[in-house]
This record gives structure tokens, sequence and C-alpha cells, in this order.
């Protein structure tokens, strides 16, 4: 499925956000940077050893990334140029202030692809595998977050592709479009 939102198509695919031929894509990741389960470890593992030399350097020089925070390396042997790692909440109930933190993980990831001259971006659901966050309000943030910079901004970002991995995260995300559309 996908619609215009302005300038910027968003696209929904099922499927392993690695094989993209994108842009840039989007890692969940965690403060540490130094690779992990899900999302994480399918990245590091297709793009090879320079995405992780790349996250030394950022840890040596600020000591990792914080929640709702976002820094760039190298796509290594992906077809992206880049990989944009950011740090989703952990889902606490609600209580930790989780969603405006998600919210931030959108919001820094696209103006750190904007500022990296990124005009196709693929970005995986934050926060849903090991995270816990509930996939519909998820879903609900990502999307109003992404069409909230597209409408406030003069992006040129062209292509926003929401990857899900699992058939129930895709159709949440159909629903949710078909919604604000
Ligand atoms: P988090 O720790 O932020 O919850 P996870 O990697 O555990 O990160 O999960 C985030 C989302 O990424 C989940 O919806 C999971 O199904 C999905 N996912 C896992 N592997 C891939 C992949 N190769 N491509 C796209 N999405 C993936």
């Amino acid at each position: 499925m996908e619609v215009m939102i302005d300038k910027t198509l968003i696209q929904l695919v099922q499927g392993d956000i690695t094989k993209l031929e994108v842009d840039a894509i989007v890692n969940a990741a965690n403060t540490s940077l130094m690779g992990g389960g899900g999302v994480d470890g399918a990245i590091h593992k297709a793009g090879g050893k320079a995405i992780l030399e790349d996250c030394i350097k950022i840890r040596n020089q600020r000591g990792g990334c914080a929640v709702g925070e976002a820094v760039i390396t190298t796509g290594g042997n992906m077809k992206c140029r880049i990989v944009i790692h950011t740090v989703g909440p952990v889902w606490n109930s609600g209580a930790n202030n989780e969603e405006e933190k998600l919210r931030n993980c959108y919001k820094n990831t696209l103006t750190l692809a904007e500022y990296n001259q990124v005009t196709s971006v693929a970005i995986p659901s934050i926060s849903t595998g090991i995270y816990k966050y509930p996939k519909e309000l998820a879903a609900g943030i990502a999307l109003n977050e992404i069409s909230k910079y597209i409408v406030n901004t003069s992006t040129r970002i062209n292509k926003i592709v929401f990857v899900s991995f699992d058939e129930v995260n895709y159709e949440i995300y159909k629903n949710k479009l078909k919604g604000i559309c």
C-alpha cells in the first residue's frame, strides 16, 4: 500500500529491512550501540563490521545514544548509504513518558536524515519487539509523527517506507494509514 502526503510517498512493505534499496535505513538500536537482537542484529549482520566500527567511534565520542535520540553510521555492505540508529523506549505500561520518547525517535531520525541529504528512508516499527511497545499504539505514533514532519517542514525526503517484519504489524499499519488518508 502507498499514499502521498504532500510531496512524499509513504509506502508500507512487509519484509526484511536490510534488503531494501533506499538511501537510508533506520535501526532500532540500544543505548550501547554495540548491537543486539531483532532488527539491530540483522542490520549489523548484513552491514558487516564497518557499522560496528562507526558505532564504537560514536561511543568513544559521546558515550552511546540516549533514548529518543539518533546517530548515523555507514550502511556497510548493504545497499543503503547510511544507517540511522535510534533508541526506542522500553514499554513500561506508559508510566515512563514512553510516548514522548517514541515520538522523539521519529522526529530526530527524520531531522538527521534531512541533514544528511537522505531522499528515501526505510523505518522499522521501533520498540515493538524486544522493548514490547504495543504495536497499535506504536504504529499510530509512527504515522502521526511522520505526517506532522512532512506537513510542517519543506522536506526533501521523497520516500518513506514503513517496514513490518510480520503480517500482523503490516495489517496494523495498513489500517492506521487508511485512517489518516
Ligand atoms: P526493539 O528493541 O526496539 O523492540 P526489535 O528489533 O526487537 O527492537 O523490534 C523492532 C521491530 O523490528 C519489531 O516489530 C520486529 O518485528 C521488527 N524486525 C525484526 N527484524 C527485522 C528485520 N530484519 N526487518 C524489519 N523489521 C524487523
